[in-house]
């Protein structure tokens, strides 16, 4: 479903991915794991469509990849590292400008719907700027599945978050995944990527350099194993 070959990106003459091929199925919650500067956000952004690579492909569903093209962005739901959300209006507000954005129907009962599978009711009208960085993401999230996504791109997404926040993020993405969404996610927290994915890739200096799967009989190897390449063993 998401193909990426011989794909490169460089900056300011840099070479931040070099040469990055993936198949992904559709369905599959992947891990993306790996030392800071890697390259894992620069690979997320190019999949969202928020920079270009240098060479190489995205396929989407056979489909190349391009900024303009709303059919496949439509496809795409994308959490960044920290979030854009619009300080002096209500969770309501903020899902409904952005399903809007998506010709999402029926927004506004959907993004009631949303901000109470985040647990924030209570809040459906407060104005977000006076949110913890929890509430913020609940609602970051719920933005980027209001328009139902095919592909799922969460940057870090647990990073600063409490244990309820926490459990509300997995949830949700094991939800999106019961509905067949494919999901990449970044993160440096190994234990939530062993608790909601079922494949992790390692990217090192703009490369994947392992890719495994995690069943429940091959935790225990899986979780030493990343140990050792996190200590830089292997
Ligand atoms: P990661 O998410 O794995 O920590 P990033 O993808 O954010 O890594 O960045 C990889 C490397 O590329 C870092 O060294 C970063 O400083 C550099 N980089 C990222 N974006 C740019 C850019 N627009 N221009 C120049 N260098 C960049
Ligand atoms: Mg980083
Ligand atoms: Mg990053």
């Amino acid at each position: 479903m998401i193909e990426l070959k011989k794909l490169t990106k460089q900056a300011d003459n840099k070479l931040i991915l070099l040469g990055v091929d993936l198949s992904i199925k559709k369905g599959e919650t992947i891990a993306v794991l790996g030392p800071n500067g890697a390259g894992k956000s620069t690979l997320l952004k190019v999949l969202a469509t928020l920079i270009k690579p240098t060479s190489g492909h995205v396929l989407i569903n056979g489909l190349e990849l391009r900024k303009k093209q709303i059919e496949i962005k439509k496809l795409l739901g994308y959490l960044p590292h920290s979030s854009l959300l619009y300080d002096h209006y209500s969770p309501l507000e903020n899902l409904v400008f952005f399903g809007n954005i998506y010709g999402v129907q029926d927004v506004e009962q959907k993004a009631r719907k949303l901000v109470k599978d985040v647990g924030l009711s209570f809040f459906l009208n407060e104005p977000v700027k006076n949110f913890s960085r929890g509430m913020i993401q609940r609602i970051a999230i719920a933005r980027a599945i209001i328009h139902d996504p095919e592909i799922l791109l969460l940057d870090e997404p647990h990073t600063g978050l409490d244990q309820g926040a926490i459990s509300i993020l997995n949830n949700v993405i094991l939800s999106m995944k019961d509905k067949g969404t494919t999901t990449l996610m970044v993160t440096h927290d190994f234990k939530q990527a062993a608790e909601i994915c079922d494949r992790v890739i390692i990217v090192k200096n703009g490369k994947i350099v392992d890719d495994f799967r995690i069943q429940n009989h091959n935790l225990g190897f899986v979780t030493e194993k990343y140990e050792l390449l996190v200590e830089g063993v292997l």
